[in-house]
């Protein structure tokens, strides 16, 4: 499989359930071309502080096991920041600390409040939750500019605690605003497939919001399974890749040293 897995946690995630090894390991087993690790920085939310990576550790094994397995299959150093809107000089500053290959710019918080513990939905509407989640991605996006590609755009619909999901449509405008800034900056998007560990009805982001991204000019995607464990990596590639070409991407994207290279598919 010539696939290029670009989110990957490992057990210096504390929600990873794999050591890098073994990571590595069964990605050189299911044959895949290149592998990025990308392990949660989440720093700023009152009710958890554990999502922190130690950035000097942590870098200091991916250069080690890029080494040990050179010749078997190839690691990059990305990482997953968890951004909040007022959070860019603190991100900034991890960024150019570390040689990354390669950063995804997510929102897991707004307001300090973890999205995945639910307590920041408390007292809202669904329309209000979607707004404020697209309003803080346009916040990030106009201030924060240290980055690859922006993570599962609408995470929103997996932890929105409602039964259906609001139609893409209805937040055109602004989704459109967040896409066209990051195509602006040069930025990409992921395609990511823990969708089909959630279950949810559509791809993450959206076959909506990947073929708006790709009518205002977006060029830049990468593929992630967002593996937290061993049997997760690579998750639904042969589809996407396929969905991808479908929908007039010919190239998916890889990162060195924080540069795009365009890979044909
Ligand atoms: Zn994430
Ligand atoms: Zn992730």
């Amino acid at each position: 499989m010539n696939y290029y897995d670009y989110h990957m946690h490992s057990s210096f995630s504390t929600d990873g359930k794999a050591s890098m090894v073994e990571m590595i390991e069964k990605s050189i087993d299911l044959g895949l071309k290149e592998i990025c690790f990308t392990d949660h920085v989440d720093y700023g939310i009152f009710t958890d502080d554990s999502f922190m990576v130690d950035l000097d550790d942590y870098s200091k094994k991916i250069d080690e096991l890029k080494t040990r397995y050179k010749s078997k299959i190839s690691i990059q150093k990305g990482i997953e920041f968890g951004l909040q809107s007022d959070l860019s000089d603190y991100y900034r500053d991890r960024a150019h600390k570390y040689d990354f290959d390669f950063i995804i710019c997510s929102i897991h918080a707004i307001d300090r409040m973890d999205l995945y513990m639910g307590s920041y939905f408390e007292g809202k509407s669904q329309v209000e939750i979607y707004e404020n989640y697209y309003n803080e991605l346009l916040q990030v996006v106009k201030t924060y500019k240290d980055y690859s590609v922006l993570g599962h755009l609408d995470l929103i619909k997996r932890y929105a605690p409602f039964d259906t999901y609001l139609e893409d449509e209805m937040f055109h405008d602004i989704i459109s605003e967040i896409l066209k800034q990051a195509i602006y900056d040069g930025k990409g998007i992921e395609i990511n497939t823990s969708s089909y560990k959630y279950k949810l009805p559509d791809l993450t982001p959206s076959r909506y919001i990947l073929k708006l991204y790709k009518e205002l000019g977006g060029e830049i995607i990468t593929t992630g399974s967002d593996s937290h464990r061993t049997s997760e990596i690579a998750c639904e590639f042969d589809y996407i890749y396929s969905y991808l070409k479908e929908i007039g991407f010919n190239y998916i994207t890889r990162f060195e040293q924080m540069k795009p290279e365009f890979i044909k598919i």
